[in-house]
């Protein structure tokens, strides 16, 4: 089965220019050979912590800004080099949905306007026809008809973030790029948006790049997750094996910090020391190495690759070495 989007040793290098002729003097690493694929009706999620890279991933795939190297397919059609017409098909089949619906929103438009232009700039439908297929979306959605004619700043931001929803689903996506969707809303909203995801997936087989740092929501909703740290994915796997047995010192530390629901069962606590190093001066060797508990003096060399250390678990780490 061909994935529905598959990435190969993405790279987002950002130039860093002084003095007044703007020479370049460095880079910034954000997004350093990060590789993945996603199925049809699959979730994948990308964690780890601020600035490790998450957004830049995300806005990369959907080609909002041009990646320095590697391969993004979708579909099995490689889009890395797409002109701007030529991409234009493709952007239907992708849609992103981004962390804050507020200022994702006009707030000069109606909320009906605002999915219903979206029809009209891709000419999907016009006049009543786009009436009546924003009402269908509002529905999908749990949002009433009536509220199409409301302005943003009328809506709960649960609500803004089902109209964003509303919008990315109006071209038949086949995936959407979530980039921390649930973070700026309230928990017991943050679960109704995850279950309406979660049941949209479901009835149209979508399939989502699902970004968050928070380590319980991604657990929930995805089938796999991939942890990234300083540009780069650290481990790989299926979300049960991933949270079960953790293989990555970093992954193992993000996850002590996760509470359990279950008092007798206790984790123990790995607070990370330091912090996380530049992207534009990332360290030699393994970019772990200076918070790793378990440094050896060869981690601060030698660059682990990620590798298959069970099926479907991948590992960046000399611990886990063949
Ligand atoms: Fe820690 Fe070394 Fe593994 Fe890096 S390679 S995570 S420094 S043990």
């Amino acid at each position: 089965m061909t994935p529905v989007i598959e990435v190969t040793d993405l790279q987002k290098h950002y130039p860093v220019r002084k003095g007044l002729l703007r020479r370049q003097v460095g880079a910034v690493f954000a997004v350093d050979g990060v590789s993945f694929s996603i199925n049809q009706g699959e979730t994948l999620g990308l964690v780890g912590e601020s600035g490790c890279g998450k957004s830049t991933v995300a806005r990369t795939v959907m080609r909002l800004i041009e990646p320095t190297g590697g391969s993004i397919r979708l579909n099995g059609t490689d889009i890395t080099g797409l002109s701007k017409a030529e991409m234009r098909p493709f952007r239907r089949q992708m849609q992103i949905v981004f962390q804050d619906p507020f200022s994702s929103l006009n707030p000069r438009m109606r909320a009906g306007d605002i999915v219903g232009e979206v029809l009209e700039v891709h000419h999907l439908t016009r006049g009543r026809a786009t009436e009546a297929r924003v009402a269908e979306l509002f529905a999908q959605v749990g949002l009433r008809p009536a509220q199409m004619a409301g302005y943003p700043h009328q809506f709960s931001g649960g609500q803004r973030q089902r109209i964003c929803i509303a919008r990315a689903l109006a071209l038949d996506p086949q995936l959407i790029v979530c980039d921390e969707p649930v973070s700026a809303l309230d928990v017991s909203i943050q679960a109704q948006v995850i279950n309406l995801m979660m049941d949209l997936q479901r009835d149209k087989k979508l399939s989502y790049l699902f970004i968050a740092h928070d380590l319980a929501v991604v657990e929930h909703i995805s089938h796999r997750v991939a942890v990234m740290y300083l540009g780069r994915i650290v481990e790989y796997a299926d979300k049960r094996d991933l949270f079960l047995n953790p293989k990555h010192p970093y992954t193992e530390a993000l996850l002590s910090a996760v509470p359990v629901p279950n008092p007798r069962l206790k984790r123990q606590k790995r607070i990370l020391q330091g912090d996380v190093p530049s992207p534009m001066h990332p360290p030699p060797g393994c970019p772990f190495h200076t918070r790793c508990p378990y440094v050896e003096p060869r981690c601060r060399q030698d660059v682990p690759t990620l590798r298959e250390v069970a099926p479907g678990h991948l590992v960046s780490c000399h611990l886990h070495g063949l």
